[in-house]
C-alpha cells in the first residue's frame, strides 16, 4: 500500500463507509435499506445551515460547551515530568462526553420524524444520554442493558428511569454490553421505519462510525483552539481512552494531520490472558461483528470473546474502524493500562486535583502519568472523557484499600 496514493486520512471513510479495509456495512439487505437512509440523511440534513445552527446551539446552552481544557500542575508536579492537561468533558451536561452524539443523534431523529429511538448501553452513560436527548425532543427512549451491567450501574439505570425512558434488561450470554448491542438490533429491526438506532460509539455498520464521530469532533477542535490558545503550541503527546473508540476519535481527528503522538488506551483488566482484557487493538484480529470489519478479539471458535475491565464502558471485543485504520498506518499507537493503574490514577486525580474521573477516563490518566516521566519536557493533553460519581461504590467495594493509601 502506497501511502501518497491514500486519500487525506481527514477525508475518510469512503462513500461505502470504508477506512482502508475496515468499517463498511455487512447487514441484511432490509437493514442496508435503513442504513442507506441514514447515510443519505448525514449528507443532507447534518451537513445542512439549519441543522448545524440548531445543534451548535444545544451545545452551547443546554450541553453547557465548550468544556474547558485544564492544566493539572499539581498532578505534573508529584508526577515529575511533562505536563499533563486534561480536555473536561466531564463537565459536559451528564457528566461524559456522550451527549455530544446523543444530541446530534436525537436531532437527526426528530429532522425525520422518527418515533421512538433504540440503543444498548454499557457503563449505562449511552443511556443516560440517550434518554436525556429523548426528553429534550421529546421522543420515547428504549434501552438495552445487560442484567450484570444494571447491577453494576444501578445508579445509572434509576437516573434512565427518572428521565423516562425505559430500560430492557439483557440475561442472554455474558449479559454486558455485547448482548446489549444484538438485543438493541433486534429490536430496532422490529420497526425500523418508524424508530432510530442510536448507537453508542463509533460501531456498527456505515454510516454509524462516521456519524458518531462527526458529532464527537467538537471534543477535538475545541481542545485544539484552547491548548493554542493556553500554551502558543500544539500538544506534543494527546491520550484518551479507547472503548468503541468515540470519545479518542472525536478528540483524535482534529489532530491527525498535526505534528502530535497519538495513543489510545485500552484496557489490560487483570492482565494479557483472553477473557482477563478487552484490548482489541493490542491482542484482536480481523474480523466482522455486529455490520462492520474490524479488529477483534476471538475466542477459539472464532466468535467475539469475552472481555473484562473494571471500566464497564471499556469492556466491548471490538474497535471502531477508524482506530483500526489509524493503528494499521502507525498513526495511532495502541498502550494498555490495567485494573490497578487505572484505580491508582482514579485516586490520584481526585486527591491531587479534586477530580474524580470515570474509571475508563483514569486509564488515560494512569498512561499519561507514565508517559510524563518517559517525556520531561513535552506536553500530554488527556482526554478526560468523563466524571466518576458513576463508580464511586464500585471502587469503594473492590478496590477499598486503595483509599487508605497516599497519593
Ligand atoms: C462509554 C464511555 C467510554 C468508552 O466509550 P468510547 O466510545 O470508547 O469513548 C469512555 N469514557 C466514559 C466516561 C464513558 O462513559
Amino acid at each position: 500500500m502506497k501511502k501518497e496514493l491514500l486519500p487525506a486520512e481527514k477525508r475518510l471513510p469512503d462513500n461505502n463507509g470504508f477506512f482502508g479495509r475496515f468499517g463498511g456495512s455487512f447487514v441484511q439487505p432490509e437493514l442496508q435499506k435503513q442504513m442507506d437512509e441514514i447515510a443519505h440523511a448525514y449528507h443532507t440534513i447534518c451537513r445542512s445551515h439549519n441543522f448545524v445552527q440548531d445543534l451548535r446551539n444545544i451545545r452551547k446552552h443546554f450541553q453547557g460547551r465548550p468544556t474547558p481544557v485544564y492544566y493539572c500542575k499539581n498532578l505534573t508536579e508529584k508526577v515529575g515530568g511533562a505536563r499533563i492537561y486534561l480536555k473536561r468533558e466531564d463537565l459536559n451536561h451528564t457528566g461524559a462526553h456522550k451527549l455530544n452524539h446523543c444530541m446530534g443523534e436525537g436531532l437527526l431523529a426528530k429532522y425525520l420524524g422518527k418515533k421512538k429511538l433504540i440503543a444498548e448501553t454499557g457503563a449505562g452513560q449511552h443511556g443516560v444520554a440517550l434518554a436525556t436527548a429523548g426528553a429534550y425532543f421529546g421522543i420515547p427512549v428504549e434501552i438495552h442493558m445487560g442484567e450484570v451491567d444494571i447491577q453494576k450501574e444501578y445508579p445509572n439505570v434509576m437516573r434512565m428511569k427518572v428521565l423516562g425512558a425505559k430500560v430492557v434488561s439483557v440475561t442472554r450470554g455474558d449479559k454486558t454490553l455485547k448482548e446489549a448491542v444484538d438485543s438493541a438490533f433486534e429490536s430496532y429491526l422490529e420497526d425500523p421505519v418508524n424508530s432510530i438506532y442510536c448507537i453508542g460509539s463509533v460501531l456498527g455498520p456505515h454510516p454509524f462510525p462516521l456519524l458518531v464521530r462527526e458529532f464527537q469532533r467538537v471534543i477535538g477542535i475545541e481542545a485544539r483552539e484552547q491548548f493554542f490558545e493556553m500554551t502558543g503550541e500544539m500538544p506534543d503527546n494527546i491520550c484518551a481512552c479507547v472503548g468503541g473508540g468515540s470519545n479518542a476519535a472525536g478528540f483524535f481527528h482534529a489532530f491527525i494531520d498535526d505534528p502530535v503522538e497519538i495513543y489510545g488506551v485500552e484496557p489490560l483488566g487483570r492482565g494479557t490472558k483472553l477473557g482477563e482484557h478487552a484490548c482489541s487493538l493490542a491482542y484482536g484480529t480481523e474480523g466482522i461483528m455486529h455490520g462492520f470489519n474490524s479488529i477483534m478479539l476471538k475466542d477459539a471458535g472464532g466468535n467475539p470473546a469475552p472481555v473484562y475491565s473494571a471500566a464497564s464502558g471499556l469492556d466491548y471485543p471490538s474497535v471502531g474502524p477508524e482506530h483500526a485504520y489509524w493503528h494499521e498506518i502507525g498513526r495511532e499507537k495502541a498502550v494498555q493500562i490495567n485494573d490497578d493503574e487505572a484505580v491508582t490514577a482514579f485516586f490520584q486525580l481526585s486527591r491531587l486535583e479534586g477530580i474524580i474521573p470515570a474509571l475508563e477516563s483514569a486509564h488515560a490518566v494512569a498512561f499519561a502519568t507514565k508517559l510524563a516521566k518517559e517525556r520531561p519536557t513535552e506536553s500530554i493533553l488527556v482526554n478526560l472523557s468523563g466524571r466518576g460519581d458513576k463508580d464511586l461504590d464500585f471502587v469503594m467495594e473492590k478496590f477499598g484499600k486503595y483509599a487508605e493509601r497516599e497519593y
